[in-house]
């Protein structure tokens, strides 16, 4: 077994996973606009100092595409709880960003990956980085699934692409010339199979690392106690609190790596779903619709 890391680690208990909760809002609609289209949007909108901040913003980038949503209503506003959806990371990572329509979809049930600007329930990402931030979700589950697979082969193709992407000086690949550099320093040759496994979950643990830190705190989520037998009943319960839903997403993905979660791809529609070993190794379908969908199909062929 290889020790990954040395220094004191803090583990929590991930049995009752609804304690990791977190609410992320939803607004109404979301549409890709320009900076320019967005400003006239909101020229007519009460002014004032952090208003003006924002539209100077946009007219600064007034060719940039961005996914917007605007509600005046606080009613308008959906919450929901990304470490619910189990999935999520996997739809995140495998969503087609080179399609628009799928990026809006994405936005319209599950909210932007964090927040870019929000005024007044104006919520507003670059629709470049929600892209970027998809590409780099994707490469990670990728390497994991040739973990999984113990496909050595591929994972040697990847770093040497990745080594020459890191020449031309990509700023995205900082982490894995961190955990280069780590490797490296401990004198593990890449020609050792198990070097090159190590080498991927120290990159993956810096990503994951860079999303999550400073972004997921503890705090109490829920007060027991007894007003009768006080001493003995009292209890306060564990919650997390993420500040953006992409640590929320990264996080899930270290629970789905750390609780030796699979992927399984759904047989009507093709999207990857979790596949928890504990519970039934025979689901095939990613949802109720799927397998109803699936099933009517099958039913009308007949
Ligand atoms: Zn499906």
């Amino acid at each position: 077994m290889i020790e990954l890391i040395n220094k004191t680690t803090f583990t929590f208990n991930t049995e009752k996973q609804n304690h990791l909760h977190m609410s992320w809002p939803i607004l109404k609609k979301y549409y890709i606009n320009t900076g320019k289209e967005i400003s006239e949007l909101l020229q007519n909108l009460n002014n004032n100092h952090e208003f003006d901040k924002l539209l100077s913003y946009l007219h600064q980038n007034p060719k940039k595409k961005f996914i917007h949503s605007m509600t005046h209503l606080e009613n308008k506003i959906k919450y929901y709880s990304p470490m619910k959806k189990k999935d999520l990371f996997l739809k995140f990572a495998y969503l087609d960003s080179s399609n628009n329509k799928d990026v809006i979809k994405f936005a319209d049930n599950h909210g932007l990956p964090k927040f870019e600007k929000t005024i007044y329930n104006n919520a507003i990402f670059p629709l470049h980085k929600f892209k970027d931030e998809v590409k780099t979700a994707n490469e990670l589950i990728s390497i994991y699934e040739l973990l999984l697979k113990d496909d050595i082969k591929e994972l040697k193709k990847i770093i040497k692409r990745k080594d020459k992407e890191n020449k031309k000086g990509n700023i995205s690949n900082h982490w894995w010339e961190i955990a280069k550099i780590e490797i490296e320093e401990r004198n593990r040759s890449l020609d050792k199979k198990q070097n090159v496994i190590f080498l991927f979950l120290l990159y993956i643990s810096k990503v994951i690392e860079k999303y999550t830190i400073n972004k997921i705190s503890p705090v109490f989520k829920q007060m027991k106690y007894n007003p009768n037998n006080f001493n003995k009943h009292f209890q306060v319960l564990p919650g997390w609190r993420c500040s953006s839903l992409l640590a929320a997403l990264y996080m899930q993905f270290y629970l789905f790596i750390t609780e030796n979660k699979e992927i399984s791809y759904c047989k009507f529609c093709g999207s990857p779903f979790v596949k928890d070993k504990s519970t039934r190794s025979d689901k095939k379908f990613c949802s109720n619709s799927c397998r109803v969908r699936n099933h009517q199909i099958k039913n009308s062929n007949k």
